[in-house]
């Protein structure tokens, strides 16, 4: 084991007041129980003797490898609309950056490593289920090829934490092209440090936009790029059907990865309605919600950026970022809609896309149908059997006329059908993260047996591939599971 990773901590050295350094907490009895070896390989890692005890010590944060200072990060933030001038990591350490095999460098983060100045009334630590949930679900997102934290390893600390019962304690090793929230912004901008804004919008631009380096108009340029972005990914989201949960202006990345999966989940029949989380009382971050929020997000992180879009005229400054802000909106339809077109087996815009797809999702929600296999179905209707798709339908009548409708429109763009549905099948995907299965594996693992969740992990891998033996996996939840909710107790 070497005790160097050849890591770097540019985020304390340039940003001064952003974090403390800091350590993280002595456990008793570190052990591995998952190590992602392809992840270690992108980042130069696989060598550097992570898979072992002295590694696990390092991995839950009790041990610092020689060459890095790990540091608690500050941050601010909207927690369900309420503004905290002061949330931070109360139970993560950045433990440093590391440029990986691609030169990209990237931030090496522990959660669930103990108390920090932070932590307020948390004990610092993560329990087994949720570790492994962000584990499972971050890496099923990276293969559906939605931008992501990823999770490098999950630590089990030897502890017994009190939830809603006594559980294993452990640690998530998240790798992340940064740390840097809406959040980040808001707690210099808070507290009226313009000039520290300023410091992190360039470390921001020099990292994730370096062509915005320099620039005199950077600050609108960046809030355009975060934008766009972001639009792209909440389109990804909904075209798979992810909820996320608690989008939070802390838990909003400004490099557009998806960051802190908590109550998320994905959903089954579709419905705009649908939520998973226990807190989210009034539904504020349901599924068909998450567009809106994301531009209430972003209209925070404009807030942050007025006084460097033009530090003489705010009235100007504002109108110029409410402009972008307005436009949120449709380069989230841009986006949605293109994915939506893919999905629908078309190649060309017409300007009736739009309705197609929405009527098809305007029949789902009072049938009840499953989101992931109608569309999958529909790639075997494009082939000539539009049975599968039918069948998921009990009085298909009103899916018949949609059935007519988008194959007249298929037959604007003649595609040999096997090739169409070829191309269908490579965005939907067959295999998402169902509720039902992750409470199946969590549940195992957390009584020690790690094969479900292990066979689960392997089938997300490959979410666009039919896997033999793997049908089950593709099944929505027995009719009577559920309602099915999510607990932030993380
Ligand atoms: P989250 O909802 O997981 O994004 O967390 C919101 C805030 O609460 C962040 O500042 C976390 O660091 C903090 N937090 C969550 N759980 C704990 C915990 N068990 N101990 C200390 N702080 C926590
Ligand atoms: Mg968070």
């Amino acid at each position: 084991m070497t005790n160097r990773l050849a890591l770097e901590n540019t985020y304390a050295r340039d940003l001064e007041g952003l974090s403390v350094p800091w350590k993280g907490a002595e456990v008793p009895a570190p052990g591995l129980v998952r190590f992602n070896k392809l992840l270690a390989e992108e980042l130069g890692l696989a060598d550097a003797g992570l898979e072992s005890e002295a590694g696990a010590a390092i991995l839950c944060g009790a041990a610092v490898p020689e060459d890095t200072t790990p540091l608690a990060m500050a941050y601010a933030g909207h927690q369900f609309g309420q503004f905290s001038p002061q949330l931070g990591d109360g139970r993560a350490l950045l433990i440093g950056e590391i440029i990986d095999r691609k030169g990209k460098r990237r931030d090496l983060h522990l959660k669930g490593s103990g108390r920090t100045p932070f932590s307020r009334s948390g004990d610092g630590k993560a329990a087994l289920g949720p570790v492994l949930r962000e584990y499972l679900i971050g890496e099923a997102m990276h293969a559906l090829g939605i931008p992501t934290t990823r999770a490098l390893a999950a630590v089990t600390t030897g502890e017994t934490i009190y939830r809603d019962r006594l559980v294993p304690g452990a640690v998530l090793t998240r790798v992340a092209a940064s740390h840097i929230r809406v959040g980040t912004f808001q707690f210099f901008a808070a507290r009226g440090e313009a000039e520290k804004v300023q410091r992190l919008m360039d470390y921001t631009i020099a990292r994730h936009y370096p062509d915005l380096t320099g620039m005199p108009d950077r600050a609108i340029r960046l809030l355009e790029r975060v934008c766009e972005r972001q639009a792209r990914l909440i389109a990804q989201w909904m075209l798979v059907g992810f909820v996320h949960g608690v989008m939070n202006t802390d838990n909003m990345a400004i490099s557009g990865e998806t960051i802190d999966y908590g109550p998320c989940a994905f959903l089954d029949t579709y419905d705009p309605a649908m939520m998973f989380s226990s807190i989210d009382h009034g539904g504020r971050y349901a599924y068909g919600r998450q567009p809106a929020i994301a531009q209430w997000n972003l209209a925070r992180f404009a807030e942050t950026l007025i006084d460097l879009i033009n530090p003489d005229d705010s009235d100007a400054a504002i109108e110029g970022a409410s402009a972008v802000i307005t436009d949120f909106g449709g380069r989230y339809r841009d986006a949605w809609l293109t994915g939506m077109r893919a999905k629908l087996g078309l190649k060309q815009a017409h300007d009736a896309d739009a309705d197609l797809a929405e009527a098809l999702l305007g029949l789902m929600p009072a049938k009840r149908v499953d989101f992931t296999q109608l569309f999958r179905a529909l790639g075997e209707a494009a082939a000539g059997n539009p049975e599968p798709a039918r069948a998921l339908f009990s009085e298909p009548d009103a899916f018949d006329k949609w059935l007519a409708r988008w194959q007249t429109r298929l037959a604007q763009e003649p595609v040999a059908p096997t090739e169409r549905r070829d191309a269908m099948n490579a965005v939907n995907p067959v295999y998402i993260p169902r509720n039902h299965h992750v409470e199946a594996a969590l549940e195992a693992a957390i009584a020690g047996d790690l094969a479900p969740f292990d066979r689960l992990l392997a089938v997300l891998q490959a979410p666009f591939t039919v896997q033999d033996g793997a049908e089950t996996y593709a099944l929505p939840a027995p009719a009577d599971y559920g309602p099915y909710r999510t607990f932030c107790g993380t």
